[in-house]
């Protein structure tokens, strides 16, 4: 009796050690200036990553968030980011896929220790999609939000410490649009063409660095090369492979398109992200045909990982 029992406990042991182990990598070491992939497939279950997310860490803080597509609830907290430490939520387009968790990572509004205040940003309405403040309201308004039992997040009211300041980017300018901008950071805007959906980009300028994250586009933006010019690392998806059919490639850009943007622009350093279905299976070919054009480093990401800007001096 006593030797099983010693078994039991060895192996509650073991266990706790692995799920210590594996907090461990779930976090970046480095987080001084740092792009952490949370989700990094698309919007098909079977690929079983998180869809779109992105945490960018400035100064040991989760600062910003980018898209918070289904599944980024859960790497969101892997990942130790704190919904208090954001300063930003950016939201390129509302396709599921990039902010169907939105709701629920700002539910944690209600636990937190003092009221805070955070910027939500993503692109003005077009076609059938809803601008970012309609889209708020549609989800928290008073009368008809679907979750109005969070009307509190407007204005840290009825328990919610978060008070929620949101703002519609114009998605049709052609000048970069100021985000959001404090003594750390400045976070510009451009729309970029994923088929008809509003979409954006963003551009985070730091002391340390500046990284572009591109969402879904079909690279057909000329003004997207200036807009990312100069950034240490972008952040490009890789949702389709090269013999894609022509509806895909008007959504999304293929190897061969996302290697011409990513040589023009010349960042120091390439991470890919949002595989999706066959584009995932295909990955390494579309890798081959991305590296035929642009020549510096490239990253294939996988939810969780992380991108210090350290890695642009090639210190790492
Ligand atoms: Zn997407």
């Amino acid at each position: 009796m006593k030797a099983r029992l010693n078994k039991v406990a060895l192996l509650s042991l073991s266990l706790i050690f692995s799920a210590n182990s594996l907090a461990d990598r779930l976090q970046c070491e480095n987080t001084d200036f740092t792009l952490q992939t949370l989700g990094t497939g698309g919007p098909i279950t079977d690929d079983q990553r998180a869809s779109s997310g992105e945490v960018i860490w400035l100064n040991g803080k989760s600062a910003i968030l980018i898209d918070a597509g289904g599944g980024v609830f859960l790497r969101f907290g892997q990942s130790g980011a704190r919904l208090e430490d954001l300063k930003l939520i950016g939201i390129t387009h509302f396709h599921t896929d990039h902010v169907s968790d939105l709701a629920a990572i700002l539910k944690g509004g209600y636990f937190l220790r003092k009221k805070e205040v955070i910027d939500l940003a993503g692109p003005a309405g077009g076609g059938a999609f809803p601008s970012m403040t309609q889209y708020f309201h549609d989800l928290f308004k008073k009368e008809d939000g679907a979750y109005s039992y969070l009307n509190g997040l407007y204005n840290a009211t009825d328990g919610l410490q978060l008070e929620s300041k949101v703002k519609d980017i114009d998605y049709t300018a052609t000048e970069p649009q100021l985000v959001y901008q404090d003594a750390e950071m400045k976070v510009t805007a451009l729309g970029i063409p994923h088929g008809d959906v509003p979409c954006l980009a963003f551009r985070i300028e730091t002391t340390k660095g500046t990284i572009v994250v591109s969402a879904d586009q079909n690279g057909s933006n000329k003004a997207f090369v200036p807009f990312a010019k100069g950034a240490d690392m972008l952040v490009m998806p890789l949702a389709i492979d090269e013999n894609a059919d022509t509806e895909s490639k008007f959504m999304h850009a293929a190897p061969d398109v996302v290697g011409k943007v990513a040589a023009e622009i010349n960042p120091k350093v390439l991470v890919l992200n949002h595989f999706m279905g066959k584009g995932l299976r295909l990955k390494d070919q579309s890798l081959k045909t991305v590296k035929q054009y642009y020549r510096g480093k490239v990253y294939t990401s996988r939810d969780l990982s992380c991108f210090p800007i350290s890695l642009a001096d090639g210190k790492e």
